[in-house]
C-alpha cells in the first residue's frame, strides 16, 4: 500500500525527526501492508509550532471562506471515496461496502455539514449593551482511534476548522494511512499551509508529547476511559481545554409493547456492525422477563446469520482481549447462544459473532466494554428495573429504546443516563450532538454543539 515516510507538517511532507517506524498491519490476513514513521516530541514541536504560525491569518479568514474550504475538501475526500475506503478496508478489515457507505459516506456528510455551519453559524450575537463575540479557542491536539478512522478525523478536524482553529492531528497507530490520506484530501482542497498538520506516531510517545505541549490550546481526543482520564488529568493541571469521547456500555431496551423481531434484528446488526467495534453500540439487550426466550432465540438466529460476513477484529490484542471476555462470560454463569471463543478461521484477527443470554447486571460482560461482536441479553421484570439496570453502568454513551407507541419510548428514554437515544431505529443524524454522560465523556461532536467546543467567548459592553 502506498504510504508517506514523512509528516506532513506545514503544507508538505518532511522527512521524520528519528527513524523509527510503525508497520500497518491488515488484519484479514496478518500480512504487514505499510510502514509510517513513529513520530517523536521533535515532530509533534514542529507541528504545533506551523499551527501556531498559521493560526492568525486562519482564525481572521470570514467564516464562509473557511466553509468554501471545507466544502472542497468534502469533494476531495467524496472524490477518493474508493481509494480511502480501500485503504480503511486494508489497515482495519471493516467489509469493503461497509468502508464506503458508512467509514468514508458519514464523514463525507459530516464535512459538507461543517461547510455549511461555518457559512450559517452566529459568530456575533446581540446581548443587551453587549457584543458577543465565538472566536477560535486556538491550536488544536486531535488524538483519535481505529475504529472509524477517517469519521473520527473529520469529526474534530471538520469543526475546529470551521471555527478557525488551527490543528496538529496524531491518529491511532493501527490506521495511519487512512490519516495520511486524508492530509492529502486536506491539501488537494486548499487547507493554508500549517492550518493541518499530521503526525503518526505511538500513543504514549507522540500523543503524549502532543497533549502535553504547551503550545496546544485544546485537546480533543476520542478513544479508551484509561487514556483519556490521563490526558483530562494533563489538561487539567495546565488549565487548558479538552474534549474527551471515551467508551461505553449502550442499552437497547425493547419494551414489552414493541414490535419485537425488528428491535432484536436491528440491535444484533447494531452490534455486530464493524466487528463490535463501535463505541456507542447497544451491547446490553435488555428484554421483558415475558418475551425473554423468544428474544434469545430470535437474536441467535440473527447472529449466526452474521458468520462469514463479518470482517476480523484490528489486531491481534484486541482479538485476544474480546475472546478473553467471551471466555470470562461463560466462566461467571452466562448461557452462550451464539460464537464462541475459538477463532472461526486460522488466518486474520476473527472472532465469531456472540450472544450471551442470562446476563445478569453485575456481571463483568455487562458492566465493561468488550469493542467487539458480543451481545448480552439481560433480563427486567418491570420499567423501574429496565431503568436501573440501563443505568447502572460507569458508561453513559448512547442507548435504544422500542415501545409501541413513540411517546412511550421518549418517556423512557428521558430516565436513560445517557447522550444519545434512538426511538424505534431512528437514523443517524450528522447534526445531532454525540457525546457521553458519566465516564463516557466530556464534551459533544457534531454539528453546532460540535463547533461550539472549539469556540471561546468575548463580549465587548457599550
Ligand atoms: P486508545 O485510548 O488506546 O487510543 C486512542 C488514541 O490515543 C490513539 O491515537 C492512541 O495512539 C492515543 N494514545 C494512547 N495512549 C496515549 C497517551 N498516553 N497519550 C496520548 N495519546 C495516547 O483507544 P483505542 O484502542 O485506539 O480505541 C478503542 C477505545 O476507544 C474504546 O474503548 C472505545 O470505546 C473508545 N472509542 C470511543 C469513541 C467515542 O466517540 N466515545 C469512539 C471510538 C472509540
Amino acid at each position: 500500500m502506498k504510504a508517506h515516510d514523512g509528516m506532513y507538517i506545514d503544507g508538505a511532507w518532511r522527512p521524520a525527526a528519528g527513524t523509527d517506524t510503525i508497520e500497518v498491519v491488515n488484519p484479514a490476513d496478518e500480512q504487514v501492508i505499510a510502514r509510517v514513521p513513529a513520530g517523536t516530541a521533535e515532530d509533534v514541536d514542529a507541528a504545533v509550532r506551523a499551527a501556531r504560525a498559521a493560526l492568525p491569518a486562519w482564525a481572521a479568514t470570514p467564516p464562509a471562506a473557511r466553509g468554501a474550504v471545507l466544502g472542497a475538501l468534502r469533494d476531495a475526500l467524496a472524490g477518493r471515496l474508493d481509494e480511502i475506503a480501500g485503504t480503511v478496508t486494508a489497515e482495519l478489515g471493516s467489509p469493503l461496502a461497509f468502508s464506503q457507505k458508512v467509514q468514508v459516506g458519514m464523514p463525507v456528510m459530516v464535512a459538507g455539514s461543517y461547510a455549511e455551519l461555518a457559512a450559517a453559524y452566529p459568530f456575533e450575537e446581540k446581548v443587551g449593551n453587549s457584543t458577543v463575540y465565538q472566536e477560535p479557542v486556538g491550536v488544536v491536539a486531535a488524538i483519535t482511534p481505529w475504529n472509524y478512522p477517517l469519521h473520527q478525523i473529520v469529526a474534530k478536524v471538520a469543526p475546529a476548522l470551521a471555527a478557525g482553529c488551527t490543528v496538529v492531528l496524531k491518529p491511532a497507530e493501527d490506521t495511519p494511512l487512512t490519516a495520511q490520506l486524508f492530509a492529502e484530501a486536506a491539501h488537494e482542497a486548499g487547507v493554508p499551509a500549517g492550518v493541518l498538520n499530521l503526525v503518526t506516531g505511538l500513543g504514549p510517545v507522540a500523543g503524549q508529547a502532543l497533549a502535553e505541549h504547551a503550545g496546544v490550546d485544546l485537546v480533543s481526543f476520542t478513544g479508551s476511559t484509561a487514556v483519556g482520564r490521563r490526558i483530562g488529568a494533563t489538561a487539567g493541571a495546565a488549565v487548558k481545554r479538552v474534549a474527551l469521547e471515551l467508551g461505553g456500555k449502550s442499552a437497547n431496551v425493547i419494551l414489552p409493547s414493541a414490535d419485537l423481531a425488528k428491535a432484536v434484528n436491528v440491535g444484533v446488526a447494531n452490534v455486530m456492525s464493524n466487528s463490535g467495534q463501535t463505541c456507542s453500540a447497544w451491547t446490553r439487550m435488555l428484554v421483558h422477563t415475558s418475551q425473554y426466550e423468544e428474544a434469545v432465540e430470535l437474536a441467535a438466529a440473527a447472529a449466526a446469520k452474521y458468520g462469514d460476513r463479518i470482517g476480523p477484529l484490528v489486531n491481534a490484542g484486541q482479538q485476544e482481549r474480546v475472546r478473553g471476555y467471551i471466555e470470562k462470560g461463560i466462566a461467571e454463569g452466562a448461557r452462550l447462544v451464539a460464537g464462541g471463543p475459538e477463532a472461526p478461521r486460522e488466518r486474520g484477527y476473527y472472532v465469531s459473532p456472540t450472544v450471551f443470554a442470562d446476563v445478569t447486571p453485575e456481571m463483568t460482560i455487562a458492566q465493561e466494554e468488550i469493542f467487539g461482536p458480543v451481545l448480552s441479553i439481560l433480563r427486567y421484570e418491570d420499567e423501574d428495573d429496565a431503568v436501573r439496570i440501563a443505568n447502572g453502568t460507569v458508561y453513559g454513551l448512547a442507548g435504544a429504546v422500542w415501545a409501541g407507541e413513540e411517546a412511550e419510548a421518549v418517556a423512557f428514554a428521558r430516565r436513560l443516563e445517557t447522550g444519545q437515544v434512538d426511538i424505534n431505529g431512528g437514523r443517524f443524524n450528522p447534526l445531532a450532538p454525540f457525546g457521553g454522560y458519566k465516564q463516557s465523556g466530556v464534551g459533544r461532536e457534531l454539528g453546532a454543539h460540535g463547533l461550539s467546543e472549539y469556540l471561546q467567548t468575548k463580549s465587548l459592553q457599550f
